[in-house]
């Protein structure tokens, strides 16, 4: 699938001015709905044939609520919210230990929102289909920067030339391992995996999200507003990482299957729905921890700089916010990427190392490890909604969240809104 790009300007010459992106999850959009803005022209290459809708329900809160709404997007997001209503832990055999509201549960601020990642991802796609030339079923295969610009080579064979490369293709990122050399220099696994997928609500869950806690693993299933069907999703531990291909679903199915064999609630039948599901979703709790996110003129953006772990709650909220500043620093810049992509990155880099060291803690928040922790954190579930101090409790963890959200300062590119050019 491709849309034609309309040329944003015909009779001058930027320094930069065309940008190939890869990767047309949350950052790529994003990116490529504030550079047409700024007058740039974008392309999006994603390898996937068509855009993938899947994955967790995603947080956007703090700094996150500010870009969007400058994006002209948070309206449409409020309008697709999760509107969760609460959660609750359940026992072995089902009975319910302990019941919160939606507040404590995401450590909620007002004004702070959620929605499911594909559902952001459907509406940045939508907002830039028409204004930005998307090439699906590709990717980029070679690139050589020569200073001028960076010849692409893509796997359809295609050759292109662009001022600028961005890589928002996520953790595995492939324009990291084409720039910078191979994911494991960059990537530290934090000791555990994640899945989710689609799935029948057997339940019969209402925006409402259910756990299931066992030693080193924790088992939720929810159904947002507007949904009929369920998302299964299994958090485990695993000391060393696990021996599979990121793109082989069936190997990953097996690693689930084999992470949760023998384990009782209803995880058999959950699991078993992972057979059928075409939005299969597993991937290790790991960070990406960089020196530089740029090399000449290929830039980094979202999980592909800096992952910070579903565990940090602030992967899509970072991505959203260094699209809007790599965008209004390059269009601050007219163009000149060294001291755009410098600028970026110094915006960006404490809040992004903020935000992973949070991630740190929650893995193993997520994941107790023994049946005395799992007890204790069951006892606090079921006396909680009873204790004077639910408020101060809620608060204090509202509010080192919201520090986290908060931690990238937000300039005002609007007077840079359209990109100046020089004479050609
Ligand atoms: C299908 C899916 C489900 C997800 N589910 C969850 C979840 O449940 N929980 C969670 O915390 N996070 C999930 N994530 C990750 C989450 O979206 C990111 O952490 C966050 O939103 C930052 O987004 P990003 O755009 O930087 O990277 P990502 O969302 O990882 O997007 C990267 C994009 O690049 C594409 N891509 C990869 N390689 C290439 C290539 N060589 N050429 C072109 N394109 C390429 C991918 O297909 C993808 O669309 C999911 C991501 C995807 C793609």
């Amino acid at each position: 699938m491709s849309h034609a790009a309309r040329p944003a300007m015909t009779t001058a010459k930027p320094a930069a001015k065309t940008v190939l992106i890869s990767g047309a999850s949350i950052a790529g959009p994003a990116l490529a709905l504030q550079l047409h803005r700024h007058g740039f022209t974008p392309t999006v290459v994603e390898r996937a044939p068509e855009l993938r809708t899947g994955g967790y329900k995603v947080d956007i809160r703090g700094t996150a609520i500010e870009v969007c709404r400058r994006m002209g997007i948070l309206d449409e997001i409020r309008a697709n919210s999760t509107d969760m209503e609460g959660g609750s832990y359940v026992d072995a055999g089902g009975r319910t230990i302990g019941e919160l509201p939606a507040e404590i549960f995401g450590g909620r601020a007002d004004g702070d929102d959620e929605i499911m990642r594909g559902e952001l991802a459907r509406i940045l796609y939508e907002r830039t289909r028409d204004d930005v030339e998307y090439l699906f079923d590709d990717s980029v295969a070679a690139l050589h920067d020569d200073g001028d610009g960076v010849d692409v080579t893509f796997e359809s064979g295609t050759r292109r030339r662009f001022d600028l490369v961005v890589g928002a293709d996520g953790m595995h990122s492939h324009t990291r391992r084409l720039a910078f050399g191979d994911e494991r220099r960059f990537k530290r696994y934090l000791g555990a995996y994640i899945s989710i997928f689609t799935a029948p609500n057997h339940l019969g869950l209402k925006r409402w999200e259910t756990y299931h806690a066992l030693p080193g693993k924790l088992v939720c299933v929810y159904s947002s507003a507007g949904e009929t069907s369920a998302k299964n999703s299994f958090v485990f531990r695993s000391p060393e990482e696990l021996p599979y291909h990121h793109r082989d679903f069936g190997a990953q199915k097996r690693v689930l299957s084999e992470a949760f064999a023998g384990d009782g609630w209803e995880i058999p039948r959950l699991i078993g729905h992972a057979a059928d599901a075409t939005d299969f979703y597993l991937d290790s709790i790991s960070l990406i921890e960089m020196d530089r996110w740029s090399s000449g003129r290929v830039v980094l953006l979202g999980d592909a700089a800096h992952c910070a772990s579903p565990a940090s709650g602030q992967g899509t909220g970072l991505a959203l916010t260094g699209a809007y500043v790599l965008a209004g620093e390059l269009a601050a810049a007219q163009g000149d990427h060294r001291v755009a992509f410098e600028e970026y990155e110094r915006v960006m880099r404490p809040g992004v190392e903020q935000n992973q060291r949070m991630a740190e803690g929650f893995v193993k928040e997520m994941t107790l490890d023994t049946k005395w922790k799992i007890a204790l954190r069951m006892f606090m579930v079921r006396t909680l909604p009873k204790t004077p101090w639910k408020n101060l409790i809620a608060k204090k963890i509202r509010d080192d969240i919201q520090k986290a959200a908060n931690a990238v300062p937000l300039k005002d590119y609007e007077a840079s809104k359209t990109l100046r050019t020089t004479a050609a």
